[in-house]
Parts: structure tokens; sequence; C-alpha cells
């Protein structure tokens, strides 16, 4: 069972402090960088040439801002030359034009997160008043 971010975050108060302790650096990743700097020119849609496959994140963001554009009956679309899966520290962009895409990439983390927490440690509701100990009494 899938749960929601917010059930998340109600079970595990702890990752609204995640920013604490970090001590990783997030950088605003290339291609995303060039597609914000391109819309911000008017630019049309086109292939962007990166020498490696895109992250997980970057791939979520592009499929993000590509479905937008076929739903506004646009046919030219932001292309790139695949995606390898992994994730890799990512920053938002308050300014970026493409809020939407990184709403998208932020609950594509969620649902990562969620699903390991499941595997880890299914989350189960209870709704009775029995012992939580699993022993009878
Ligand atoms: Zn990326």
């Amino acid at each position: 069972m899938l749960v929601s971010p917010s059930a998340v975050v109600s079970m595990y108060p702890a990752i609204n402090r995640y920013h604490d302790s970090w001590s990783e650096t997030f950088v605003h990743h290339a291609e995303v960088w060039l597609v914000d700097f391109l819309t911000s020119f008017k630019r049309r849609p086109s292939e962007i040439g990166v020498s490696k496959l895109c992250c997980r994140g970057c791939h979520v963001w592009f499929t993000t801002i590509n479905d937008k554009i076929v739903q506004g009956g646009g046919v030219s679309l932001w292309t790139v030359s695949g995606t390898h899966g992994k994730n890799y520290p990512w920053a938002k962009d308050s300014t970026s034009r493409h809020s939407e895409a990184e709403q998208s990439m932020l609950n594509d983390v969620y649902d990562q997160v969620t699903k390991l927490l499941d595997s880890i440690h299914p989350l189960k509701m209870d709704s009775d008043d029995e012992s939580e100990t699993g022993e009878a009494q």
C-alpha cells in the first residue's frame, strides 16, 4: 500500500528537518538550467545535446514539460538522449518557469521514499485499542 506524502510526513516528522544535517550540495542540472534559460527567450523546444544520459529527476522534469506541450497542442518537444534512471542531488529553482515540472520531480521523490519506507517497514493503520506489543493479553 502506498501512502501519501502527507501521511509520510505525519508518520516520520523528522523528515521535515532533513536539511539540518544535510552535507550534500544540491545543484541545478545543466540540461534543466539550459531549458529554463532557452524558455526565458521563448525558444521553441528542440533537442538538447548533453554528453550523458539524464538522471531520473531530469527525466521526470522533461517528461512533465513535454506532456504539457502535447496537452497544449504542441508538436515540438524538448528531447534528450535518455535516462539512466539514477537519482542524484537535484536542486529546485524557485525562479524556474516550469514549477509544475519541479513539483512532478518532488512527487516522484516522495513516491520513491514511500515505496522504500513501505518495503522496509510497512505502515499499518491501527484502528483498535489492542496492545501494540503483539502479545496476547
Ligand atoms: Zn539530472
